[in-house]
């Protein structure tokens, strides 16, 4: 992997090419961007230029053994730091592990390179020990902090590193990375990318069969009034099993924390709370949005009669079927009933009791 297979970063990626043409690479790097987008590919990739045997101009030959250990997370010299499953924090402990290393020689390699994940997530007490370290870099050590929330990140720290923005990737991009690195298939990574908001994490999420096919299942009951009955029960038993999941999920990722004694039952409550909610509201607009692109195609197909541009390509057949089936102004409806839907759901409780309604109001002709 080298810097060419970085899609859409070019400013990020002609930055870091040129400090490692003038060898001119920086201390500290503070890589700012949405999650999903190539920041940590990108570090790693920084890494092994660093660290690469037999460099080819500025890019990794990916073969040699440094490149092979890096890829594969091994490398003596090159660590990855994030926060802890236990707490969601960088600890103070793994900061102090890790500064006594930066100092020394590198083991292996030419540099030592320290990647930070989730750097926002860091204690002022851990942050300020970070700091000390920015303020004397030790020489052959770079580090690269990480993260989507450049405001959280504290700033006398982030006035030590080098800023190197992130944009959100183009949809081909999304879907072209899905199907290669991700091997899912090209019908459903195109549905995942239109709606992924130029993020590969978020287009994995959309890319969940279980997701799709249970939403456009729905929608295939809708013709008569018991179906529409049956459909709205279907979802909310859905919900509830996903909401279940999330609520399991969260108990896993938010006990009590090893480093920090001081957050209490209630604050841990909190937080488990605040989890579940936003990955189940995020669920919930998943869901919505998907609905969305299936309407989407209904119109586009009913309008130009060109299956090329229908995302939803494996379902051709219900989706014709619908546009035959529908009038111009129910599709219409349909899809500004669903971004109303959506909109409401952002802001209030009750969406899953907004998503059933949605489903029983939508017209089918
Ligand atoms: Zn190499």
């Amino acid at each position: 992997m080298s810097f060419n297979r970085i899609l859409d970063q070019s400013l990020a990626v002609r930055t870091l090419q040129s400090a490692l043409e003038k060898d001119r690479v920086a201390h500290a790097y503070l890589f700012i961007g949405p999650a999903g987008v190539g920041r940590k590919l990108t570090a790693s990739v920084l890494a092994k230029s660093l660290n690469c045997e037999k460099l080819r101009g500025h890019n990794p030959c990916g073969t040699c053994s440094s490149c092979h250990l890096i890829a594969e997370g091994k490398h003596p010299d090159v660590q990855t730091i994030m926060p802890t499953k236990r707490s969601s924090t960088i600890g103070v402990k793994q900061i102090e592990e890790l500064l006594p290393i930066a100092y020394m020689r590198p083991i292996s390699g030419k540099c030592k390179v320290f990647v930070l994940s989730e750097a926002d997530r860091m204690g002022l007490e851990t942050a300020n020990k970070l700091l000390k370290t920015l303020e004397e870099p030790p020489p052959s050590t770079v580090f690269v902090l990480i993260t989507e929330r450049p405001e959280s990140v504290l700033p006398t720290v982030a006035s030590r590193c080098q800023p190197i923005k992130f944009g959100r990737l183009h949809t081909e991009s999304v879907a072209q990375i899905l199907v290669s690195d991700f091997h899912i298939d090209q019908e459903r990574a195109s549905v995942a990318a239109s709606l992924a908001d130029g993020q590969v994490t978020r287009g994995l999420e959309f890319a969940d069969p279980k997701r799709l096919d249970t939403v456009l299942g729905l929608v295939d009951e809708l013709n008569t009034c018991s179906g529409k009955l049956k459909a709205s029960d279907q979802l909310l038993e859905f919900l509830a099993e996903q909401q279940q999941s999330i609520q399991e999920e969260a108990e896993k990722k938010i006990t009590s924390p090893d480093e920090s004694a001081t957050a209490s039952r209630s604050t841990l409550e909190d937080l488990r709370k605040s989890f579940v909610d936003r990955y189940y509201r995020s669920l919930i607009n998943d869901c919505l949005g998907l609905l969305l692109v299936f309407y989407r195609d209904i119109l586009v197909l009913k309008e130009t009669n060109a299956e090329e541009l229908v995302i939803n390509r494996n379902r051709l057949g219900m989706i014709r079927k619908h546009a035959k089936s529908m009038s111009l102004a129910a599709i219409v409806q349909n899809m500004e009933d669903i971004e109303r839907a959506s909109k409401y759901c952002a802001h209030y409780v009750g969406e899953d009791r907004v998503f059933a309604d949605l489903l029983m109001g939508l017209r089918t002709a």
